[in-house]
């Protein structure tokens, strides 16, 4: 530390970030309050990564995508922390939340107005393409203690926000109002004799980059600096700093039983990250032969409420530390549990066979504040967005199960084949997300908050004009019901983290009793004949398929359906009532051949690895229930 700032930190900065609302003020803390507010040099910074998805989605290929996400994330969690220590001050105690694309500072006044310029210089300097936000506030310490109209809370307006967290408010208001101006971006022209970019087709290239030791690509800075990051390169090279993370978490900090679990017998060295996400699809154990990825976005339920209603930086840097550490064990121990290294043959991007390698086969983007992007083989994302919302909830409730008692996850989740633009899946999986976290709103205001899960099969591109909630009123995914105002929605998500473990269990029953794919089609067929039908056909096949003890004739042991509200295999709408009939038929007939049949097995392993199938899923739901 710098000895010109001795003073500051241990008159100012020292006693406000050791406040605890809970204790009567600490001495140090009292003469600081005493002192003329105008003689106490604080400032409070704030600043926010712009429009982060559209600088790492603008790439469509996996490594730049990648690229993108780590060099966001470096900028963000080490060189805005560094250039704190370079003011001359100890940046852990100043920095109060630095991940997620955001940042928070308490700092001199000089050093916050100095700083945030090198900030906002940094991003394009880097990245030519992202761009960051910086605003930063002059406060008082009582600020800092009682939020901005500085009063204690126990004499002010009970309606305000009172405390830190409503000067984070402020903060956050005064980003989107500067947000809303309009800022010098990056901009690099294109003239019409320049070559293009290989990568992204927009701007002037002006460098050559070689792929797998093909001819060289022209790229430009913006796309180059996202596959340097990315580990983009020769055939058998594939550096992630994100699957790295997560190998080294699988190594020091995760039970021996869960890393053996991952790795199976494959030999640790040789395994490497996926280039292209179609390696992913070639993982994918989809019936069909689909090469089907997932697309997983999640976000945590009301974090940014409870952000703002914390007291003070003390417990407003151990929340946030607690949710990113419960994310981040969260979505590993989901992939560690759900994926395996899995061999693939690797081809060049022009379609040249390469080799057989062995691959990580899976991608975790963002992990830092509650945002979660994951990309998954299709048949498994399902299963691994179940198993985050539970680790979440698990994890969350034992770091601050005193300030949120309930935490929950809303989790979209897209299974698409792997030749889709990104861009689309990175929207749909977003757009699922709010419709999850619609039910979890409405489930919460029940008083029963739960994580939920929605999920969308796109088997065709014709699929993807309109967005899910248009898709959901249109045939062949509604229909008019017989009855005047009201309709039947061929699919029961989005679903409760209960439900989907029902699901999941009728699914794995499903596959163990070798359920014919065409007794299913037909009662989903029925479903689209409308409801007095296809309760009568359902009612028919069951009781036949009762005297043949085969699963659906006991579907209404699995799921709860009400037998004088709900006409099987119809049943209401959680968020609409009587007046939407849904049915999870369909979601059956979906999702049926994603579960894995362990056909490449003799009899006897296969039968125990179907009942190893997701396993501690099914054990925590029983607990839960
Ligand atoms: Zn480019």
């Amino acid at each position: 530390m710098d000895e010109k700032w001795r003073e500051w930190y241990e008159t100012v900065l020292l006693p406000l970030v050791g406040y605890d609302p809970n204790q009567p003020l600490s001495p140090a803390l009292q003469a600081l309050l005493n002192r003329d507010p105008a003689e106490v040099d604080l400032a409070l910074l704030a600043a926010d990564t712009d429009r982060i998805q559209e600088y790492v989605f603008e790439s469509a290929r996996l490594p730049e995508i990648r690229g993108g996400s780590e060099l966001l994330r470096r900028l963000n969690e080490e060189d805005l922390p560094r250039l704190v220590e370079e003011s001359g001050l100890p940046s852990d105690d100043c920095v109060l939340y630095s991940r997620g694309g955001s940042f928070l500072a308490l700092l001199p006044t000089a050093v916050a107005e100095s700083l945030s310029a090198r900030i906002e210089q940094l991003y394009p300097q880097r990245t030519g393409a992202a761009s960051i936000t910086c605003v930063w506030q002059s406060v008082s310490a009582r600020n800092v203690l009682y939020g901005l109209n500085g009063h204690h809370p126990s004499t002010s307006d009970s309606s305000s926000v009172v405390g830190f967290g409503g000067l984070v408010q402020t903060m956050g208001i005064l980003l989107r109002r500067r947000k809303e101006m309009p800022a010098v971006r990056p901009f690099i022209e294109a003239i019409p004799f320049a070559v293009r970019c290989q990568m992204c087709q927009l701007r002037p290239a002006e460098t050559m980059y070689r792929y797998f030791e093909e001819d060289n690509q022209p790229l430009c800075f913006v796309c180059r600096q996202k596959a340097n990051a990315g580990g983009v390169g020769r055939a058998r090279q594939g550096r992630s700093a994100q699957v790295n993370r997560f190998l080294k978490w699988l190594k020091n900090d995760a039970p021996e039983e869960l890393s053996n679990h991952y790795w199976q017998n494959t030999s640790a060295p040789d395994t490497f990250s996926a280039q292209d996400l179609s390696e992913l699809g070639a993982v994918c154990q989809a019936q069909t032969g689909r090469r089907y990825i997932g697309f997983i976005y999640a976000d945590g339920n009301q974090m940014g409420r409870v952000l703002e209603s914390l007291p003070a930086p003390a417990t407003y840097r151990y929340f946030s530390n607690a949710l990113s550490e419960a994310v981040k064990i969260a979505v590993y121990q989901a992939l560690a549990e759900n994926l395996h290294p899995a061999r693939i043959e690797r081809v060049s991007p022009t379609g040249r066979p390469l080799e057989e390698v062995c691959i990580h086969p899976f991608e975790p983007l963002v992990s830092g504040g509650d945002d979660v992007m994951l990309f998954t083989p299709g048949h498994v994302a399902l299963p691994t967005a179940v198993r985050l919302a539970q680790l979440f909830e698990r994890e969350m409730k034992a770091r601050a199960g005193d300030i949120l008692p309930h935490p929950t996850l809303s989790v979209g989740v897209v299974i698409a084949d792997s030749h889709n633009p990104v861009r689309v899946l990175q929207y749909l999986a977003q757009d699922l997300c709010k419709r999850a976290k619609k039910r979890a709103h409405h489930e919460a205001k029940n008083g029963h908050p739960t994580s939920t899960i929605d999920y969308f099969l796109l088997k065709s591109q014709s699929m993807l004009r309109r967005d899910i909630d248009q898709l959901r009123r249109t045939p062949p995914y509604y229909y008019e019901g017989e009855r005047t105002g009201t309709g039947l929605r061929l699919t029961a998500a989005p679903f409760t983290l209960a439900e989907a473990c029902t699901l999941l269990t009728i699914l794995k029953t499903m596959r163990r009793q070798s359920t014919p794919m065409s007794q299913l089609q037909s009662l989903v067929a029925a479903l689209h004949r409308g409801q007095q039908y296809s309760s009568v056909y359902f009612l028919y096949q069951q009781a036949r398929a009762q005297e043949k003890a085969a699963f659906i004739g006991h579907l209404t042991e699995y799921w709860p359906y009400d037998p004088k509200l709900d006409p099987i295999p119809w049943h209401r709408s959680p968020e609409d009532g009587e007046k939407i009939l849904v049915s999870i038929l369909p979601d059956l007939l979906d999702l049926y051949p994603l579960v894995p049949r362990f056909a490449d097995l003799p009899p006897t392993a296969r039968a125990e690895a179907l009942d190893n199938l997701w396993q501690p899923i099914l054990k925590e739901a029983n607990r839960a229930g």
